[in-house]
């Protein structure tokens, strides 16, 4: 192993156990590839996602900002977004229900980023943040659209077509 040394002070060899009590290898650690050599991750898989897990619990708007961010690159949409321009409400602005985070998996309540103008991307004034219920129902629709929509729902509602249904 090399030795390494910054300035006087010597870097003392990282445990070969996480702190769970696991006995590090490459299979539950992964090996990061450092310009000094080889070396574990500081933590195992299941303490790495353990610890993923409750930073999304508890910091809900980075996750919409990095899921909006990897979103945005797949799409090859526009970002600009920080995370202080993910404000999430207490209650959907479309449905009123409430928003409720768990910090993963979705339900209709989970608070999802919406873009206003689809085609605009993530950017600023372009978003706002509403239920994952109204956000799916609202998919890519134009506003053209999602009036037809309604009419069309409407419109069923009140004259039945199918006589097997009344
Ligand atoms: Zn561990």
């Amino acid at each position: 192993m090399q030795s390494a040394t910054i300035g006087m002070t010597a870097i003392r060899a990282p445990s070969p156990y996480c702190r769970c009590g696991v006995l590090k290898t490459e299979d539950n650690c992964g090996v990061r590839n450092l310009k000094t050599g080889r070396s574990f991750q500081p933590a195992c898989l299941a303490c790495r996602a353990k610890r993923l897990r409750r930073y999304r619990l508890q910091n809900p708007a980075n996750a919409l900002w990095s899921a909006a961010k990897n979103r945005a690159t797949r799409a090859g949409l526009s970002f600009d977004l920080t995370v202080e321009d993910i404000v999430i409400p207490d209650v959907c602005p479309v449905f009123g229900i409430p928003l409720i985070w768990a910090g993963g998996g979705r339900t209709d309540n989970t608070p999802s980023v919406d873009r206003q103008i689809p085609t605009l991307g993530y950017v600023r004034g372009n978003i706002v943040v509403i239920s994952w219920r109204a956000n799916r129902l609202k998919n890519d629709a134009s506003p053209d659209e999602l009036q037809r929509l309604a009419a069309y729902t409407l419109h069923l509602s009140t004259e039945p077509k199918c006589p097997t249904s009344q």
